[in-house]
């Protein structure tokens, strides 16, 4: 195979895709990781929940989150079958729910669309919500074997290094010489493998802070290292100070203890996710319980606020307790309930609120 325009810029000596591919599969065969849960019986439903759960997360965070949501979901069709409280409440403490929420609605799409089946194509597994090209490129190698490339952080990371493409990723001339890379790279034979191999050597050896040159298996032909540039590269997004908005969090309860959940609409941030009652920070609170309740608090308490980091934007959350003496006269509704602290484990909570409410 000849690839001059993207493997010849020496030095170092260039090399062939099929060397690169022998060098990344020869570490993985020694080094790779090859006993993670998804990895026994590497159906395309468990390994897609896995790819899933690993967007923006860890692995050693994921493990747990992992085992909990195959118990309880073995297979496609009990997830598709669950309520989506149920899914986010599995959910809750990874974050970025809108990847629950597209599992959940790819899950029913399968089953009214495919027949319950996991498709086998890329088209047509890229088509279902939340799945981009390279999920499902690894959805795909990693369960069938087939021929996909992949292009995630850790992959854009080592290619970015090796073949010293400047530029951040997020720009579309960069991401299209990365998957032109990613293409000419991944090699026909044992592309599940190599695939794996991409993304433990970008999470274990190339790693964004601290590269492990001296045990990565690219490195005789490493152009980021043999320029000195290893931690320049990829560029990082560049710079800009996120807009700050401001909320105030109303923790209510009753003469029980039971504190007042209020679900959030579907779309939007922490869409379907139940959270505090919320008012403007210059609204007094005892005329919101007035409205509310027609009664005022018996006390009202400033608590320690918090400050969560969306991708677009900073939240500031005020947190005021109130206290009411009478009983809660409102019943509970389809989008609003009283729920004590056993009951609050069973429900998907946004990561701040959870924190609000744990530190009693
Ligand atoms: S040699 Fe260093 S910079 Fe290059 S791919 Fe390996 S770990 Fe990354």
């Amino acid at each position: 195979m000849s690839t001059p325009d993207l493997f010849a810029s020496e030095p170092p000596a260039p090399w062939s895709p099929t060397d690169f591919a022998a060098a990344v599969l020869d570490w993985f065969d020694r080094h790779g990781r090859k006993d993670l849960p998804w990895q026994h019986e590497p159906t395309r439903y468990r390994v897609w929940v896995s790819e899933i759960m690993l967007q923006q997360t860890q692995v050693a965070v994921v493990i747990p989150y992992f085992a909990r949501f195959m118990t309880r979901f073995p297979d496609l069709a009990s997830l598709a079958a669950a309520p989506l409280d149920e899914v986010l409440s599995l959910w809750s403490g990874l974050g970025y729910y809108a990847r629950a929420r597209n599992l959940h609605r790819a899950a029913r799409t399968i089953v009214e669309s495919h027949g319950g089946r996991f498709p086998d194509t890329l088209e047509t597994v890229e088509a279902l919500p939340g799945i981009g090209r390279s999920t499902a490129g690894a959805i795909l190698s990693l369960a069938d074997g087939q021929p996909h490339p992949i292009l995630d952080g850790n992959v854009k990371r080592v290619l970015a290094r090796c073949f010293a493409v400047d530029g951040w990723p997020g720009q579309s001339a960069v991401l299209k010489r990365l998957w032109q890379l990613s293409e000419r790279c991944t090699p026909h034979q044992r592309t599940g493998a190599y695939n794996q191999a991409m993304m433990d050597l970008g999470a274990t050896r190339c790693t964004r802070a601290t590269p492990d040159c001296a045990h990565c298996p690219l490195a005789a032909h490493c152009q980021a290292l043999h320029q000195g540039r290893q931690r320049e590269l990829p560029a990082p997004r560049p710079r800009r100070t996120l807009p700050e908005r401001r909320t105030r969090m109303l923790v209510v309860r009753d003469d029980t203890g039971a504190v007042l959940l209020e679900r959030r609409p579907a779309s939007g941030i922490w869409g379907g996710l139940w959270s505090l009652p919320e008012t403007d920070p210059g609204h007094d609170p005892t005329d919101w319980c007035l409205a509310r309740f027609n009664s005022t608090p018996d006390t009202v308490e400033t608590l320690r606020g918090r400050r969560h980091t969306f991708t677009h934007f900073v939240l500031e959350i005020e947190v005021v307790q109130l206290r009411l003496s009478a009983p809660a006269t409102t019943v509970n509704e389809a989008d609003r309930c009283w729920v004590g602290p056993e009951e609050r484990a069973t429900l998907g909570l946004p990561a701040p609120v959870a924190s609000i409410l744990d530190q009693d």
